[in-house]
């Protein structure tokens, strides 16, 4: 459970996280009276006396324990700067979390977490697909270090992942799950719970963790923390920013794995400067605001696109049916549908691009998650580089193409799409 500084609370009540975004974790008296937190553009800061910085980097380095009321002090920009330390503040709130550590891309924290758990001889489990950064990661980087990965398919029961695990118990101990839901681009969602439960179950002489990353729902809709999972990744390049001016990323979870995963991140030196980490501050203002928004016009593209005789078939977790195996895992797992949708276009390649090169007002680009819309081919651009049979049996098929909507008016994103259809 998080530990919230005390003005975090109204009267004895937690304040909901929207309205905590403005000010949480920032004194203005330390600033000049500054509304906004300033962005610390500095990469070292001054002692007081050769005794305080002595103080400050035996902490550092864990030499000594704290003493009870003692703050960490300033020492240089790579183990600790205001904005990173404010930023990682506010967005504990969200997740309910203990601690955060905020990173220059969603991948640094990514890799940085992996690393600072897993070693020679051990394995990781994964959800397949995964972000081609991530899935590169687990399948080329990691096994120069001795790490394996082992995939299941998103949509594997927990019967299904148990049996996975048995039969590769040769590969090497269990040492991390790594899941990624819903997956992208087919929204299929994987059950947490169940994940949780089979890391517990194989905790021996060590806690398998299970790290989750929640770039598409979270975390609005979407907490995995209540769900059993260790540790939550983010690349805040997508919702949380939100504005497509800013890489970052972050991972949120217990105070003792935060520390560890930041003992690596200041030698790794793949933390988040103070020029990212006010941006993100900035956007956090705005996030429920802006996630509201997009997942309520999300709902009504969908339905525009069930309906429409030139779309096969529509992929969102809003139109899923008490029938569909799924169903249940959302109602469970997640608070709403999110604003990513997946549809196939009646054709292939050419029909799918023909409607991607007629939009007008729809940006065609990859990332997702930001204020614009914004439309890409997941066959040729995402995915490219998923070999072309597992890509056909993931359902990413030639004539899929996904998209992140944003915040104009619902009536003018149909609008794009109905004359874009039109050309095809
Ligand atoms: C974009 C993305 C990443 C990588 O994040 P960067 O900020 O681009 O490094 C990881 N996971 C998911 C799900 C993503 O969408």
């Amino acid at each position: 459970m998080a530990t919230r500084k005390p003005e975090g609370y109204l009267d004895g009540q937690p304040l909901h996280p929207e309205s905590l975004m403005m000010g949480y974790g920032y004194r203005p008296e330390l600033s000049q009276g500054a509304v906004k937190c300033p962005i610390f553009q500095t990469s070292t800061f001054v002692f007081a006396s050769a005794e305080e910085g002595k103080a400050f980097f035996e902490l550092a380095y864990g030499l000594r324990k704290q003493r009870p009321n003692e703050e960490m002090g300033l020492i240089y920009s790579r183990l600790n700067n205001p904005d990173l330390e404010i930023l990682e503040d506010r967005l504990t709130i969200w997740d309910d979390a203990e601690a955060a550590a905020a990173f220059a891309s969603g991948m640094a924290a990514i890799s940085t977490t992996i690393l600072t758990f897993l070693r020679p001889g051990e394995v990781v489990l994964h959800s397949e697909p995964v972000y081609g950064g991530t899935d590169y990661l687990l399948k080329h980087i990691l096994p120069m270090f001795g790490i394996r990965c082992i995939g299941f398919p998103a949509q594997a029961s927990e019967a299904e992942i148990a049996a996975l695990i048995s039969r590769s118990a040769g590969m090497g101990k269990l040492g991390m799950i790594y899941v990624e839901t819903p997956a992208n681009p087919t929204n299929t969602l994987v059950d947490i719970a169940a994940c949780a439960r089979l890391a517990q179950a194989h905790s021996h002489e060590r806690q398998v963790l299970v790290a989750v990353d929640n770039t598409f729902l979270g975390p609005l809709w979407q907490q995995p923390l209540k769900h059993g999972a260790d540790l939550v990744l983010y690349s805040a390049t997508k919702y949380i920013g939100g504005h497509s001016d800013v890489i970052a990323g972050v991972c949120l979870g217990a105070k003792d794995l935060i520390s560890q995963i930041k003992g690596f991140r200041t030698i790794l030196g793949t933390m988040a400067g103070p020029n990212t980490s006010f941006l993100l501050m900035r956007s956090l203002e705005t996030l429920k605001l802006r996630m509201t928004c997009q997942m309520k016009n999300a709902r009504y593209v969908a339905d525009f696109l069930a309906d429409h005789p030139k779309v096969a078939k529509v992929h969102y977790l809003g139109h899923l049916t008490p029938e569909d195996a799924q169903y249940e895992i959302f109602h469970r797992q997640c608070t709403a549908p999110g604003a990513m949708i997946s549809f196939e276009i009646v054709g292939g390649e050419a029909e799918a691009f023909r409607l991607l090169n007629s939009l007008r007002l729809i940006r065609l680009a990859v990332s997702l998650g930001s204020t614009e819309s914004l439309a890409e081919h997941p066959a040729t651009m995402t995915h490219a580089d998923v070999d072309p049979e597992e890509r056909m049996e993931l359902g990413i098929t030639p004539a899929m193409v996904r998209i992140s909507v944003g915040v104009e008016h619902p009536e003018d994103i149909i609008a794009d799409l109905r004359q874009a259809l039109e050309q095809v």
